[in-house]
């Protein structure tokens, strides 16, 4: 067995010994049946909060307010939720309140996806009063009781059976798919940024087309921040069918095709990171500096970070089919990796041509001589680098 279902195991059986029920769920249940990795897991106890902080020494509350909290066991978190039901959903972002409740299978029932709704006790034996085992090997992806009211319960949940799928591969249950068609103007009152986190796991799901042919049969696809809107982009998701690296990356995509969205629209409309729009803009610009600039050049302003990203959207963009050792090694073999690496600063530049009143030429020759040393054209050093300036036509 997985050790660190050995240690949730652990936890459980600490938890029992104090009278209390506990149990493994939720996502991690569900790969362990699927055989994918797992890399947290979960767990619901009829123990509350604050009784949880007395058993265990090293207790964070991060989320109080819906009974949960960070219990660090051996070097790694464990998520402890208190069984519980959600209250109304009046404004559909979060539930009103949660109640707390006694039974196991009162929280399985208010769990999304039959599949998602699975917990197994301290001897690992399932408890699993909605079939879902019975879904997963069917590959299916149903809701726990009536898709429509769980969907207009919480309309994220649309954007989560789509991600599921998109991950897993499975079919989405006719019904839901009908409840999904029905009830997909809802999910304007989610926040963004939940939405941002299901659309995130979507795009780099293996089964991505497969996903995106569900949030078309739906139309599912014109609720979705910009894409709703766009035609271009949704016919440009139609007719290339890629799982993407990262969500950058398929922005980046996006734009190289219909060049209509400003990265800071894209920014906005889902709500990215600063770091996310900075990486669509140099991914985007990157892969269209090919091939005019050499690879040398291009490649020393991606990141590492970036490279799988650049690697697969040169594929999609220039058919270029360079492997990502293939590209760390150029990146390794680069005289320089960054302008401060350079053998000459600005102040050297003034002092060759004192003559010269200040001003922006010398920022465009040091860019001119850091171009020139990571294509090999000089070698970093005052030296040569003076001589080539010379010959440059700068006197
Ligand atoms: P992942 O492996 O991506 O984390 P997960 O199944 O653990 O998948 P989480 O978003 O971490 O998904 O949620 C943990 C569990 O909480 C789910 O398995 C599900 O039982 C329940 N859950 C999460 N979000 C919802 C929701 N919106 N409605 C109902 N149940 C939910
Ligand atoms: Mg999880």
């Amino acid at each position: 067995t997985d050790p660190l279902f050995l240690l949730a195991q652990e936890i459980v059986k600490r938890i029992e010994a104090h009278h209390y029920q506990a149990y493994i769920v939720g996502g991690a249940v569900r790969d362990a049946l699927l055989q994918r990795q797992v890399d947290d897991i979960d767990i619901t106890t009829s123990a509350l909060p604050q009784e949880i902080q007395q058993i265990f020494p090293k207790v964070i509350p991060t989320g109080l307010q819906h009974g949960t909290v960070t219990v660090r066991f051996q070097q790694t978190s464990f998520e402890v939720t208190t069984f519980r039901t959600e209250g109304k959903y009046s404004d559909f972002r979060r539930p009103d309140q949660v109640q707390f409740v006694s039974d196991l299978k009162e929280d399985l029932a208010r769990r999304d996806f039959t599949m998602n709704a699975i917990a197994i006790d301290s001897s690992f034996r399932p408890i699993d009063p909605f079939a879902g085992r019975k879904d997963i090997e069917a590959n299916l992806i149903r809701t726990v009781g009536d898709p429509n009211q769980r969907f207009l319960e919480d309309p994220l949940r649309m954007m989560r059976a789509i991600r599921f799928q998109s991950q897993l591969g499975f079919l989405i249950d006719e019904s839901a798919l009908q409840a999904i068609s029905e009830h997909r103007k809802w999910l304007s009152k989610i926040a963004v940024e939940r939405i941002s986190v299901e659309w995130m796991k979507t795009v780099t799901g293996s089964h991505f087309p497969r996903a995106k042919q569900s949030l078309v049969d739906t139309r599912l696809i014109d609720c979705l921040p910009v894409i709703g809107r766009n035609a271009a982009i949704q016919q440009v998701m139609e007719e290339l069918d890629y799982s993407y690296t990262s969500i950058a990356a398929f922005v980046a995509y996006m734009e190289l095709q219909v060049q209509t969205v400003p990265f800071s629209t894209w920014k906005r409309e889902w709500k990215l990171s600063n770091q996310i729009k900075k990486d669509c803009e140099i991914l985007y610009n990157s892969v269209l500096a090919y091939p005019a600039n050499s690879l040398s050049w291009i490649i020393y302003q991606v990141e590492d970070r970036l490279l799988t990203d650049f690697q697969f959207l040169c594929q999609l963009y220039h058919q270029q089919q360079w492997s990502i050792s293939f590209l760390q090694k150029q990146k390794e073999r680069l005289p320089i990796l960054t302008r401060s690496e350079l053998a000459v600063n600005g102040k050297d530049i003034i002092t060759l041509f004192p003559d010269k009143e200040r001003g922006v030429w010398i920022q465009e020759m040091l860019s001119a001589v850091e171009k020139a040393v990571v294509e090999k054209q000089v070698h970093n050093n005052k030296n040569d680098i003076r001589e080539w300036l010379q010959n440059y036509g700068f006197q």
